[in-house]
């Protein structure tokens, strides 16, 4: 596919391109143009024109695009998922729920599009003032591979819906359904240039995005270390930005959770994508006087996990994203086995046979007994290795959740309001479940705090944070 700038597929400048490869096969499945700093030129050009005549409509008007693109979305659902499945190489009924939400953001956005209002302010004999928001221009957004259908609404939605317009950049490895998505809002009545896409490496098209004056704002998700070279490069050049970035979200379960419920939570939490989840649960925390039963229960849910393909039926995960980011899992599995920093309960190693070759799998894989400080909790893990640590108290629980550097989610298993207290303040998170883990849903602001981040997405947060208010002074 190419790049979408303008209104228009473009090929890139130096046709050069980057290989989309599916992760279950390592079949060629389609290839985009390297973008270049003369392609991100291109696309700003483009958002900067478009820009005047989208800021003057009505944020009425601009709703009801984006709802239509929702419908679009909903009805073509099963061709973006597949297209999403095999790019991504998640499960297809995974991929269906993220089309799914993605619809849900844009629908929310058009939803609160009359909404927006600002304020008067009365000051008795110095005059009188008026507040309004307006959007900031144009903005970028980098965005990951591992959810990057949902992760496009929480950008697009409230920063088009407040009047901005946009370049963004879809990670190298899962581009497609970005470009059809971007296709679709057009085919909705989104103006030509309002959205422009393009496509290449974080190094040159995504640095060239951070880097170019005419974007005022910056929304990137991604990993921390990025997110801080980021963060340097905007602060440079004066820009606002949002970063979310990586987290390792504890799960504290409590002598009086409902056991089962928490043992399916868990599972969900950590191996849904294949644990490549920003807020998976990445550490678990049990009470002692439950942590044999509740390891024996969760050690058989993951025994009966299914790999494979995601387009396959009753697949249960699919493989991981790439070979360097399994690499990675196989490097921190290891080292806790040479180190006996944990037992390794269930998986710990590649899956053998034909169907696995080509792909980049990994076995669902369960570690009890992991010591503190160990690199399985102090690093975030992003594959589906869930370690498992039991605790004789709250106090312990509250300690270790809060050892690392993240702050992005977090969940205590419980039916006691006061652990429920307890946790909450305690528990340094942008995001404290109770009884659940991983729901993110459009009316709900989502963000870090901490290494994890800064700004939110969704809500009526992540609108206002893509407008900036203005004031009127009438001095009568
Ligand atoms: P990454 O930082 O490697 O890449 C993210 C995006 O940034 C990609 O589009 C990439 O091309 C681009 N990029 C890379 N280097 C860049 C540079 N120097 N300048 C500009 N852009 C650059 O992250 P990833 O591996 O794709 O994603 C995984 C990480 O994202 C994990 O840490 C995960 O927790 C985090 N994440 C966070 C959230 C959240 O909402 N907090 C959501 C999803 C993922």
């Amino acid at each position: 596919m190419l790049m979408r700038i303008g209104g228009n597929d473009v090929e890139g400048v130096d046709s050069r391109w980057i290989d989309v490869k599916n992760p279950a096969t390592g079949e060629l499945i389609d290839k985009v143009p390297a973008g270049t700093d003369e392609d991100v030129s291109r696309a700003v050009d483009s958002a900067e024109a478009a820009f005047a005549a989208w800021a003057k409509k009505a944020m009425r008007d601009r709703g009801m695009i984006l709802y239509h693109a929702a419908q679009k979305v909903r009805d073509q659902h099963k061709d973006l998922a597949r297209l999403l499945t095999l790019e991504q190489g998640k499960p297809i009924r995974e991929s269906i729920d993220e089309v799914r939400g993605y619809a849900n953001i844009l629908e929310f956005y058009a939803g609160i599009s009359a909404h927006q209002q600002g304020e008067a302010i009365r000051l008795a004999h110095q005059g009188d003032c008026i507040v309004v928001h307006q959007p900031i221009g144009v903005c970028a957004a980098i965005i990951p591979w591992n959810m990057p259908v949902l992760i496009m609404g929480w950008k697009i939605g409230p920063a088009l819906l407040a009047g901005n317009t946009m370049v963004l950049k879809p990670a190298s490895s899962t581009p497609l359904t970005n470009l059809r998505l971007a296709q679709i809002l057009e085919e909705a009545g989104l103006p030509a240039g309002v959205l422009n896409i393009v496509t290449g490496r974080g190094e040159s098209a995504g640095e060239a995005l951070v880097k170019h004056p005419a974007i005022r704002k910056i929304s990137f998700t991604g990993d921390c270390t990025t997110g801080g070279k980021i963060r340097q490069i905007a602060g440079m050049h004066k820009k606002d930005v949002t970063l979310e970035l990586g987290g390792s979200d504890p799960m504290i379960v409590m002598h009086d959770a409902a056991i089962d419920k928490a043992v399916e939570g868990a599972l969900r939490g950590r191996f849904y994508n294949a644990g490549q989840t920003c807020t998976a649960v990445k550490r678990l925390y049990v009470h002692e006087k439950i942590a044999t039963v509740f390891t024996q229960k969760l050690k058989e849910r993951v025994d009966t996990l299914s790999v494979g393909n995601g387009l396959g039926s009753r697949i249960d995960m699919g493989p991981m994203i790439s070979k360097e980011q399994r690499e990675k899992i196989l490097q921190a599995v290891e080292e806790t086995r040479q180190k006996e920093e944990g037992t390794i309960l269930s998986g710990g190693s590649t899956l053998k046979g034909s169907a696995y070759e080509q792909g980049y799998f990994y076995r669902p894989t369960l570690v009890s007994n992991v010591v503190p400080g160990a690199r399985l909790v102090t690093n975030e893990i992003f594959g589906p290795v869930l370690p498992v640590m039991t605790v004789p108290d709250l106090d312990t629980a509250i300690r270790e959740a809060n050892t690392t550097q993240y702050g992005l989610g977090a969940s205590v298993w419980t039916q006691d309001l006061a652990t429920v207290k307890r946790v909450f303040d305690e528990v340094k998170a942008g995001i404290i479940w109770v009884n659940r883990h991983l729901t993110v849903p459009p009316e709900v602001p989502f963000g870090g705090v901490k290494a994890s981040g800064n700004g939110r997405e969704n809500g009526q947060h992540a609108l206002d944070g893509y407008t900036q208010t203005r004031t009127l002074f009438l001095g009568w």
